[in-house]
This record gives structure tokens, C-alpha cells and sequence, in this order.
């Protein structure tokens, strides 16, 4: 780990105690703070509103970059797929997906992941280690820097996803921390609304995050209608199965206020979990949980060697969605993004391309 700390990764209040630390009044803290995140500048010496003193001072005792950039990958599509490496050598993806009227950004929680679902080439790896607050919002001011310069306005409308390597529910209080620094209207200024965080499953960090008084929106990963299915493709299940998880959806769903939604994210595999009749079950299961306030989100999975699945038929995947809707359940066929440069789901395994 860097032992000095990383500037980026300070809360606001934590900024002005080590500058109080080395002397220095609170508003050269707000100065360093409005540096790292809304100007986004990455290196002290570019602070020039800073006394040069207080450069070099801070430049040894803290640190602002800690990730670099391995390779950038461009894809036919615009998405862009970022894969970094910490100061101590794990890697880190980071993708970056344009579209119309809004732009997404796919961060990692953790550098690979200890779950082990099934379809997802990130579980190969096995889990390296968690990331820290400051890695998590550095690799944000690294895309955006990349797409519209240092400095440049972030456009309002900018999601961050946490659907990239690793289980954000396994490094949650850095999560946390992290959405709440990025969520400081003299930062980034990405409020809760406009992120969503993807689990696997973790039941009481459910719960937790359930607690939250500034909540980004949820997304659970459920890709099996069947405990007996889910055991397999998500082995997670079988700590916390079916049963367990839709009860702290449940419970999730009745903290939401007016017009709110919550996100099951579905991938569907060709053959194993895409037919008609696994569709009429999930209907079925949300019904008997009484879910209602939730969208299915339906993934083509992404064909990856060396997982054995395949991508679902296109008509297989439209018809899985009529069924859904025709039980009342609201879904939406999610549009693969950066196939050709591994950025898509399940993908995401520091592969060079
Ligand atoms: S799908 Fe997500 S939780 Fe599952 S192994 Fe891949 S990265 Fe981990």
C-alpha cells in the first residue's frame, strides 16, 4: 500500500485536518480539494494557486497519482475500454461508454474478484485485492480527463456504474466513501442519482446500503431464476440463496421513495437460462416476493475464450423479454458496448486486445 497518503482519496474534512496538521489555514484545503476533483488536475505542480512552498511540502508527504495507464483501447462503437495498474502492480479496468445523451463510466471496486460467477472472465483472476477510495476516484478523473481534457467541464448527465471488476459490496465502506467525495458539488458533482452500484448478492451489505441516507441507485445481478441454477452460474447463492436475496430486495423496495426503480440485471446465456419457460419463472418469482418496482435489465452475454457459454439467439432474447412482459415486468434489452475491445460485460480481464 502507498504509505503516504493519497490526496484524492481525503474527504473534504479530512483535508483540512493534515493541512491543520502541517499548519495550513482550512482554505488552502478547499483549494487542494476544487485542484483534485473539479479541476482535475493530477499533479501538485500544476496547483500553481498554490504557494510553491506548499507544493513541494505536500509532495512529500502525499501523493496524487497513484494509478497509471497501461493501454486505451478504442472501439468501433466509441466505448473505451482503460486498462491501469496500481503503484504496487494490480490491474485495473475502466471503461468509458458514450451514447446520445449521456456518457457512463464502468468503474472496478476491486483489482479481479473472489466471486466466482460462472460466465464472468473477471472471476479468473481471483480476487487481487480491494481498491482504495482515492483509486476508485482517480480512475474517473482518468477517463474524463482523457475525454474532455484536463480541467474540462464534466457534462452534466456523466453516470458512473459500478459494474467492473470485483463485488462493490466486498469493498464497501471505500465505495462509499469514494461516491461520497465524488458527490461534492465543489468536486465531480455526480449526486447518488446518477450512479448505480451492481451486486452479486451480498446479502447484508444489502441491507447496509439500504441504511444509506445518500443512496445511489441498486442493481442485483440475478441471472437464474432457480436457486438449483443460480448455485451453479453464481456460487454465491449458496451463501445467501434466492430466498434470502429477494427478501432484502423487499425490503430495499419499500425504502424507495415516489418513482423510484431498482435494476435485476439478467444474463442470458445461450441454452442454459434464456428460455421461455425460465422467463415465465422469474416472472413468477418476482410476483411471489411481490416485487414490483424493479426493471430487468437482459444482457447478451459476450462470447469470451475461456468461458464455455454463447451468446443467446437475438430472437431468443426478444422472446425472453415478451414473456417478462407479458407477466407484468418491466424489461429492457441492454445493447452490448466495446465487444471488439473486451470492454463488455463479463469481459473485463486486464486482457491486452
Ligand atoms: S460478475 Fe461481477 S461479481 Fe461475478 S465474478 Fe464477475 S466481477 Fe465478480
Amino acid at each position: 500500500m502507498v504509505e503516504k497518503p493519497h490526496l484524492i482519496g481525503h474527504s473534504r474534512a479530512e483535508l483540512v485536518e493534515l493541512l491543520a496538521e502541517n499548519g495550513e489555514p482550512r482554505y488552502r484545503a478547499d483549494q487542494i480539494f476544487r485542484g483534485l476533483h473539479q479541476r482535475r488536475l493530477r499533479d501538485l505542480n500544476e496547483m500553481t494557486d498554490l504557494p510553491k512552498a506548499l507544493r513541494e511540502k505536500l509532495g512529500q508527504i502525499a501523493v496524487t497519482e497513484t494509478l497509471s495507464v497501461e493501454s486505451r483501447y478504442l472501439s468501433t462503437d466509441g466505448t473505451r475500454r482503460f486498462l491501469m495498474k496500481t503503484h504496487d502492480g494490480y490491474p485495473v479496468e475502466t471503461v468509458f461508454i458514450p451514447t446520445e445523451n449521456r456518457d457512463t463510466i464502468c468503474f472496478s471496486s476491486q483489482s479481479g474478484c473472489a466471486l466466482k460467477c460462472d460466465f464472468c472472465l473477471t472471476a479468473k483472476l481471483g480476487i487481487l485485492r480491494s481498491l482504495t477510495a482515492g483509486e476508485i476516484i482517480e480512475q474517473i478523473v482518468i477517463v474524463l480527463n482523457d475525454v474532455y481534457g484536463v480541467g474540462g467541464e464534466t457534462p452534466h448527465g456523466t453516470n458512473l456504474v459500478a459494474m467492473g471488476a470485483g463485488e462493490p459490496f466486498l469493498n464497501f465502506e471505500n465505495l462509499i466513501k469514494a461516491l461520497d467525495i465524488m458527490s461534492d458539488e465543489n468536486g465531480l458533482f455526480i449526486v447518488p442519482g446518477r450512479v448505480t452500484v451492481s451486486t452479486a448478492g451480498i446479502v447484508p451489505k444489502i441491507e447496509e446500503f439500504t441504511k444509506l441516507e445518500k443512496r445511489p441507485n441498486l442493481a442485483i445481478s440475478l441471472s437464474a431464476p432457480t436457486d438449483e441454477l443460480r448455485d451453479r452460474l453464481m456460487p454465491i447463492n449458496k451463501r445467501w440463496n434466492l430466498d434470502a436475496l429477494l427478501n432484502a430486495a423487499k425490503a430495499f423496495e419499500r425504502t424507495l421513495k415516489r418513482g423510484e426503480r431498482f435494476t435485476f440485471e439478467y444474463v442470458l446465456l445461450g441454452g442454459v437460462n434464456d428460455s421461455e419457460k425460465q422467463a415465465a419463472e422469474l416472472a413468477d418469482l418476482l410476483q411471489r416476493y411481490n416485487l414490483r418496482r424493479v426493471k430487468i435489465n437482459l444482457i447478451a452475454h459476450n462470447s469470451a475464450e475461456p468461458l464455455e457459454y454463447s451468446p443467446p439467439d437475438d430472437g431468443q432474447v426478444e422472446r425472453f423479454k415478451a414473456v417478462l412482459e407479458a407477466n407484468g415486468v418491466s424489461a429492457y434489452v441492454r445493447k452490448p458496448r466495446g465487444r471488439d475491445i473486451y470492454a463488455a460485460c463479463g469481459q473485463l480481464a486486464a486482457k491486452a486486445v
